[in-house]
């Protein structure tokens, strides 16, 4: 079989942008694009007018370092600005500062879990800092009466930017997704990167190739530009491989080139081959001394690194004796593993009850509504009350549903919301007998049915007795009372 024989190979670079203040080169504030009015947060820095003199933004370095530090990269103690030299309208210099043979940091990896047993380790070959471009508005003719035109707001350029490259240790667009999604949640644990990618703060370009399974060597390789999201992330890399796969069955070489990913025709299309590659031209940046990274400063960072997924996930198996699917959940986002820890404080029980609540009907009301666990009001203490009125006996799994729901609706305290429903459980068991015995009286039918072998109507009348309780009934109380009375009647 053809997908036997070949052996993709892919390699990634990620564009983040750091979440600073201000700027990487000027003082202009760093605004969210998408809101922003535009050209309100420039300066001659940013707009590239001459004679205008960069400085390095200490944040952002900071927080290239922390993300270096958490990749398991070295920091390197000399490293120094470059000038990457091309022209288009949103680089207003012609050329953009970025780091070319002395970058920040190198030499890391990562572990990302796959679908095969032990995790895949992907090689991070550096992570440089640079510094945003402005963006371009295309308005096609139509709309423009006269002709085509762009308009450029400059507030995103000059923001500052780190840009993530891996080794070649991928081999599946799945490797690919697993590895963006573990960037993607390690910035966000560093609190340097949103990863909003529909606000283009995180971007991908996927390095793809494909040899003969066994080969030790490299082939040639083609690099899809401005993927903005994993499905295009996914997609292309999976239509790039099925591409090269059976250009190489029928016998064609594949030509270095650089690729866009056409999302609406699903397919890639060339921007340019390597005949026409760009040469950048890179220069030490004259405007900029080079930047000693002093290791006092790189223990500092290093010691606020915070608990990263991988080892927060082990302390929740460990400590909380979480089943590996909620743990897998609650820490893929910081501001769901604090929540739960909150939570947990305040539940005297098995933390794998909270667990189960909070990856299943707080999960699937939060994804209803479109809330995050920062927005949805129900506070982790009133989530603990709930699930400990659950596991006291005080509601029934259906009701506490229904607390839940208008918990997440109203923002009210679980206790409240039981008393103005009246859903305490009725787990008394002279009333539910009362009310069994009654279901029984009410369908002969049914029991004689029952008694004939269809056992299969215990559901419909345990179904009876929630109807006459209004739900409240403890359900494995009601089971067995059904079961005595019946049983009784076969004799
Ligand atoms: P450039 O700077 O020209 O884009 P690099 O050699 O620095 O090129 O590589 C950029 C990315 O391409 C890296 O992520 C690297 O792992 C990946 N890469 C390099 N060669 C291959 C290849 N043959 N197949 C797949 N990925 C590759
Ligand atoms: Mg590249
Ligand atoms: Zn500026």
């Amino acid at each position: 079989m053809v997908i036997d024989k070949y052996e993709p190979v892919i390699g990634m670079e990620i564009h983040a942008e750091l979440r600073t203040a201000s700027k990487m080169f000027c003082g202009c504030a760093v605004v969210d694009t998408t809101v922003a009015a535009p050209n309100t947060a420039i300066c001659p820095v940013c707009t590239g007018l001459p004679g205008a003199m960069p400085t390095v933004n200490e944040h952002a370095v900071t927080q290239a370092m922390l993300v270096g530090l958490a990749l398991n990269c070295e920091i390197n103690a000399f490293t120094s600005f470059a000038r990457k030299n091309y022209f288009y309208p949103d680089l207003p210099k012609g050329y953009q500062i970025s780091q070319f043979d002395h970058p920040l940091a190198t030499d890391g990896w990562i572990e990302v879990a796959t679908e095969a047993s032990d995790p895949l380790r992907v090689g991070v070959r550096r992570a440089h800092l640079e510094e945003d471009t402005a963006k371009s508005f295309h308005v096609p003719s139509e709309r423009a009466g006269v002709g085509a035109y762009t308009l450029i707001d400059y507030n995103r350029s000059g923001v500052p930017l780190l840009e993530i490259v891996s080794e070649p240790d991928m081999h599946s667009a799945a490797d690919a997704y697993a590895y963006a999604t573990k960037i993607r949640e390690i910035l966000r644990y560093l609190e340097v990167n949103s990863g909003d990618m529909e606000k283009g703060v995180l971007r991908f370009e996927a390095n793809v190739s494909v040899r003969l399974r066994g080969a030790r060597t490299l082939s040639t390789r083609t690099e899809i530009k401005n993927l903005n999201s994993f499905r295009a992330l996914t997609r292309a890399i999976t239509y790039e491989i099925t591409r090269q796969m059976d250009a190489m069955e029928s016998g064609e070489t594949i030509a270095q080139q650089t690729l866009g990913w056409d999302e609406a025709r699903d397919a890639t299309f060339v921007q340019r081959s390597k005949e026409q590659a760009q040469d950048y031209r890179y220069f030490p940046e004259p405007d900029l001394p080079p930047l000693t990274i002093d290791r006092g400063w790189v223990a500092e960072v290093r010691a606020t690194v915070p608990e990263l997924p991988a080892a927060k996930f082990a302390r929740f198996l460990e400590v909380y004796g979480l089943p590996e699917n909620d743990a897998r959940i609650l820490v893929a986002e910081r501001a769901l593993a604090d929540y739960f820890e909150h939570a947990a404080e305040a539940y005297a029980k098995d933390p794998a009850d909270l667990s189960k609540w909070m990856v299943g009907e707080l999960a699937y009301l939060m994804n209803r509504d479109g809330l995050t666990i920062e927005q949805v009001p129900v506070t982790p203490e009133a989530l603990a009350k709930l699930v400990a009125l659950v596991s006291d006996g005080t509601l029934n799994q259906n009701s506490a549903k229904e607390v839940l729901e208008t918990m997440v609706e109203t923002g009210k305290p679980p206790g409240t919301i039981v008393q103005e429903r009246g859903l305490v459980q009725i787990s008394d068991e002279d009333r539910l007998s009362q009310v069994v015995d009654e279901v029984l009286l009410e369908n002969p039918e049914q029991v004689k049915s029952y008694l004939a072998g269809k056992t299969s109507l215990l559901q419909w009348f345990m179904g009876q007795v929630m109807r006459k309780t209004r739900g409240r009934a403890q359900p494995q109380m009601v089971l067995a009372l059904l079961r005595e009375r019946l049983t009784a009647r076969q004799k």
